[in-house]
């Protein structure tokens, strides 16, 4: 699928006037579409609830449209939970799925009345320690181990993973918790990351709704929840198909009224913790082209670098990359595209074929909307950007500054020798 970006070059030329480069820019219109059909595709189950999974975009003006289709919080952190109390989340419209849970963000987590999700059998104890009475409703994290397939292919490795509970603990897990008052209990489970197939989710389901039946019937629990959590991915690159989150919806719907629905469980609710599917095609990283190098290879260095988007230097991850108002012109020239850190992983493409590129260019590197700013730090002294939301109207609203050398100096006890800067 060709990758289209959501700003033309005039916009950016008119936004760089209030806003310089580098920012990431959300397309509001692109996340009201999905987040409206997320919802519809889940619409035959009663109790279906998104929650955003805060880490990927803990922006609270973007976190407010998601709430408008009935997305709740996501939260694993002390600060997460903060910023969804800050904006009136709270209840059971939290998850707090943590995992090597610090006491103080349990109880925390529990004084908000969040659904608390733990990721092992020892956290029962744990937990119980730091709150006292176990809440009536308690989730639990599940890691089957191996390897996840979809038919012969494999997915991802949840055996290597550090999360959840194994099958045997997950029974004893509920048996305790059961005999400790707990009432209503969910399962959780993250077994692949970044799908890019209408059928992870739908396989997963059928797994999880196999394992609540065993437990309905050997430990005689209510599962009140299936947590599909996120994983359902998105194409980042050009070549990749979209998933259809119609077909998934549907899916999941097919393995519920197969495996729950005959077992008299036709009531459980179905839970999403997404968080890439959400935000990541509906945010650009806008940044200019400021350096061309021809040494080795051919480079073009930008005003952005990797505490802006980490992902190519941490996975080596692709982004697709568009040079505004050269939409229509041949890829004939090959560079690497790179920031500005004292690394040499700093690097938003290698080898990348793209139209001629000149001092001064706009490149928007795409799928930059979760995992994106989120993952942003402070290396090289470099400083976050701006976020910016581009509205339905067409008007922009900042909904995030860009640091200033005063945020990065800020932890320092001595401010004073900083005075002269006058920041
Ligand atoms: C990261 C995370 C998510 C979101 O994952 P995506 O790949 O962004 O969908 C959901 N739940 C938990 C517990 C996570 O750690």
């Amino acid at each position: 699928m060709e990758k289209k970006t959501f700003v033309r070059k005039e916009q950016i030329e008119e936004i760089v006037k209030k806003y310089p480069t580098p920012f990431h820019i959300y397309d509001e219109r692109g996340i009201r579409e999905n987040a409206k059909a997320l919802k519809e595709a889940f619409s035959w189950n009663k109790g279906f609830k998104e929650y955003f999974a805060v880490k990927a975009t803990p922006n609270p003006y973007l976190i407010d449209i998601l709430r408008e289709y009935g997305c709740g919080c996501d939260c694993s952190s002390y600060t997460e939970l903060m910023l969804s109390e800050a904006m009136g989340v709270k209840g059971e419209d939290i998850m707090f799925s943590s995992n090597e849970t610090p006491a103080e963000e349990y109880k925390y987590a529990n004084e908000l009345g969040a659904i608390i999700n733990l990721d092992d059998i020892t956290h029962i104890e744990f937990l119980e320690k730091t709150i006292g009475k176990l809440p009536e409703m308690i989730s639990c994290r599940y890691n089957p181990g191996g390897v996840f397939k979809i038919s012969t292919d494999i997915m991802d490795n949840p055996g290597d993973a550090k999360y959840g509970m194994t099958t045997e603990q997950m029974f004893e897990a509920f048996r305790i918790l059961k005999e400790k008052g707990v009432k209503k209990f969910g399962i959780h489970s993250f077994l692949a990351s970044n799908t890019v197939t209408n059928e992870y989710y739908p396989t997963l389901a059928k797994q999880l709704f196999e394992l609540a039946v065993e437990l309905k019937k050997k430990v005689g629990v209510e599962i009140a929840f299936i947590n599909l959590s996120g994983g359902v991915g998105i194409p980042y690159r050009p070549e990749q198909e979209k998933n259809d989150i119609y077909a998934i919806g549907e899916g999941v719907r097919k393995a519920f009224e197969e495996v729950l629905v005959p077992e008299g469980m036709g009531e459980v609710a179905i839970y999403t913790e997404l968080g890439r599917f959400m935000m990541a095609p509906y945010g650009h990283l806008v940044t200019q082209a400021i350096h061309e190098k021809h040494t080795h290879k051919e480079y073009i260095g930008c005003d952005a670098c990797a505490v802006n988007l980490m992902r190519p230097a941490m996975y080596g991850a692709y982004h697709h990359i568009t040079v505004l108002g050269k939409e229509g012109a041949p890829c004939d020239q090959v560079y690497d595209v790179v920031g500005s850190l004292c690394e040499n992983n700093d690097k938003f493409a290698i080898d990348r074929s793209l139209p001629k590129i000149e001092v001064g260019d706009y490149l928007v590197i795409h799928d930059t909307g979760a995992h994106g700013y989120a993952m942003g730090y402070n290396y090289n002294g470099k400083l976050k950007s701006a976020e910016l939301l581009l509205k339905e109207d067409g008007s922009v609203k900042l909904i995030r500054r860009a640091e200033t050398p005063k945020d990065y100096f800020a932890t320092f006890d001595q401010l004073d020798i900083f005075d002269k800067f006058k920041f």
